[in-house]
């Protein structure tokens, strides 16, 4: 248990397109706000890959995202994609003790097809839920205290910090007090986000979010508003209340979306003349001063292999990153065929998305011929199932993109970009690439 927090009995939901006013009736403390979800919740469509939107910013599992009309799925408010409901959990601190991972990953094989996403903003996905098991999945997610029980804290927990973490560092300090304040916010858009990167140099440069703490080259610390050159200096115990003022003024300047897209202009307090330092970089698999990190092929985590994972190496607890990378603490080098433990293992330069059959948006199967290519291409390596670009909205150096049944290559490219050529098989790609 988290926190301290006591399990309470989870609120009886009819299914998931029955969130509704007898579930609100039955909350005591907080109905009102959970009424208010209700409501914003009445237009929802359940979403399949067909309705994905590609947002770079959005909170995008690693390898797919169905970010749809502005919200982002979460265990109160599933979302229903190709292979069922998707719920997102979100791990205070992005850390879950040895037992937490252990529970969360039997209950999703338990209720869920076994399968769970880290997503570019260290969250968990269980996925392939059928709607028949999101109550009790909710209400074991509840118990475990790895959902808040107020619906709207939950939906605004959205707080990305820097996974190197030390207990009671500033990144500690301002994440920890940023969570419990959480109910002081205004309405902010659901996918706004919170980095807290405030160790020695940043290192979430690269990650989405809207309201920013970052260390400046000579060490000052500073809150930056996502979009924005210069971030203005705080002080660790002002930080949070500064980030609080920050959102009041976003939302009384007329921002309703990303903070990137608002070109109000700052109120003179936040605008400040420094930028945070560069971004260093990401973990590599192998020894790190926590424990070991592992890679995630295509961000897809094996739910028993990772159960099997954690008992086998001793890891004490797990740490996520935005990166398709996990951290486990105090764990003990091990064998672990699903997971990446080698810095030069070409997957980690491949992007994938489910494809098909998982994605019914999908006529061609992505993965495994990532997997087939990826040793003989030097550079990044992006297979997509459609031109959607679930799983990469960058470019990159080789891109595949699926289109009735057969791939289009392109070089230095988006998915769906012009193509060099087109209607080509697989047998025809591990040809040309000399994987065959
Ligand atoms: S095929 Fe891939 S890119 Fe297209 S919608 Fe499905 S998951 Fe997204």
């Amino acid at each position: 248990m988290q926190d301290g927090r006591s399990p309470r009995s989870p609120v009886v939901a009819r299914g998931p397109t029955s969130v509704g006013k007898s579930r609100s009736s039955s909350l005591r403390a907080g109905g009102s706000a959970y009424a208010r979800l209700v409501e914003a919740c009445a237009e929802r469509t359940w979403a399949c890959p067909a309705d994905a939107s590609p947002d770079p910013s959005a909170d995008l599992p690693a390898v797919t995202d169905f970010s749809v009309r502005g919200w982002c799925p979460s265990a109160w408010r599933p979302m229903m994609a190709g292979d069922g409901l998707i719920l997102r959990v979100k791990p205070r601190l992005s850390r879950l003790s040895g037992a937490e991972i252990i529970l969360l990953c039997e209950l999703a094989g338990r209720f869920g097809n076994g399968v769970v996403d880290l997503t570019n903003r260290a969250n968990l996905q269980i996925r392939g839920v059928p709607e028949s098991g999101w109550q009790p999945l909710l209400e074991g997610l509840l118990a475990a205290g790895l959902v808040d029980e107020d619906p709207l804290i939950e939906q605004r927990r959205n707080v990305l910090v820097a996974p190197d973490w030390a207990s009671a560092d500033d990144t500690w300090r301002i994440a920890s007090e940023l969570t419990a304040r959480l109910s002081e916010f205004p309405e902010l858009q659901g996918k706004f986000g919170f980095v807290v990167d405030a160790g020695g140099s940043p290192v979430l440069g690269a990650s989405p979010g809207d309201l920013r703490i970052e260390r400046a080259v000579d060490d000052t610390l500073l809150l930056r508003l996502d979009g924005r050159e210069f971030g203005v200096a705080v002080a660790v115990s002002q930080a949070v209340d500064a980030m609080l003022d920050l959102a009041r003024w976003f939302v009384a300047s007329g921002g309703t979306g990303r903070a990137a897209r608002h070109e109000a202009p700052l109120p003179e307090w936040a605008a400040g003349d420094r930028r945070p330092g560069p971004t260093r970089a990401p973990l590599d698999p192998g020894m790190h001063p926590l424990g070991r990190v592992w890679g995630i092929p295509f961000g897809s985590i094996d739910a028993a292999a990772l159960i099997d994972l954690v008992r086998r190496s001793g890891a004490s607890a797990l740490r996520l990153t935005p990166w398709r990378m996990i951290v486990l603490e105090d764990a003990e080098a091990v064998i672990a065929p699903a997971f990446i433990d080698n810095a030069d293992d070409p997957l980690l330069r491949v992007d994938a998305c489910p494809g098909a059959p998982a994605c019914p948006q999908a006529g061609v199967e992505t993965r495994g011929l990532a997997r087939r290519l990826a040793p003989h291409l030097p550079g990044r390596l992006h297979v997509s199932g459609c031109s959607k670009r679930c799983a990469r909205g960058a470019p990159a150096d080789v891109v595949l993109t699926g289109r009735d049944g057969r791939f289009d290559l392109a070089f230095d490219a988006c998915a769906g970009d012009p193509a060099v050529r087109s209607a080509l098989d697989p047998s025809q790609l591990l040809a040309h690439f000399g994987a065959e």
